[in-house]
């Protein structure tokens, strides 16, 4: 906590200081970084309220600095008691690191994959599955240009052709994606964890 002190009185008095001019924020951060900010506003009783705000997770990985799980439902609850801002208005992105494209999530937390790209989900014979089913994530990306646009991930994610949730254009990814059996922990925001933890005190 002492190594992030300095920066997190720092955000403290910008975050009061949009609040009093009622500004519109677009509040980002791995999950890992958020965490030290809520437990000090907590000792100090302090909470905002940003009602109409969003709250950006940038590219996904729900894992603590030391590596433990972050239960999402609980984390957004959280955020909406103490930045005032809804699930709903949480977006976050999803998408290989060999992927130039992005999918972002709507207000249902659904992944919609970008128009360029073309999703599928396989099978243990990597063979294409079904709208509807389960199993691992491919697809080609016709952005790529330095190597074959041809993906074959290790991420296992439910693809469907249409939202349940808004009437923005599919195909799109169900909110819980795994990684597949022996797939080693991958993300944003295990990455950040990886450096903020060698930062100096
Ligand atoms: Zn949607």
């Amino acid at each position: 906590m002492k190594k992030f002190e300095g920066i997190i009185i720092n955000n403290l008095k910008n975050l009061q200081e949009m609040e009093n001019n009622n500004i519109r924020i677009c509040f980002a951060g791995v999950p890992a970084v958020i965490l030290p900010l809520v437990s000090y506003m907590k000792k100090k009783n302090k909470k905002f309220n940003f009602s109409n705000g969003i709250y950006w997770t940038g590219g996904g990985g729900w894992k603590t600095l030391d590596g433990r799980e972050i239960n999402k439902n609980d984390f957004l609850k959280t955020i909406y008691e103490h930045f005032g801002i809804k699930k709903e208005s949480w977006r976050e992105a999803y998408m290989a690191a060999e992927s130039n494209l992005w999918a972002v999530n709507c207000e249902g937390h659904y992944f919609h994959v970008p128009s360029p790209m073309y999703p599928f989900v396989l099978d243990d014979e990597m063979e294409p599955l079904l709208y509807g089913s389960e199993g691992r994530f491919a697809f080609l990306d016709p952005s790529a240009n330095s190597y074959p646009g041809f993906i074959v991930t290790e991420d296992k994610v439910k693809l469907l052709d249409y939202c349940p949730s808004c009437d923005r254009p599919g195909p799109v990814l169900a909110p819980e994606i795994t990684r597949m059996p022996g797939a080693e922990v991958r993300g944003c925001a295990a990455a950040m964890a990886k450096v903020i933890s060698e930062m100096e005190e």
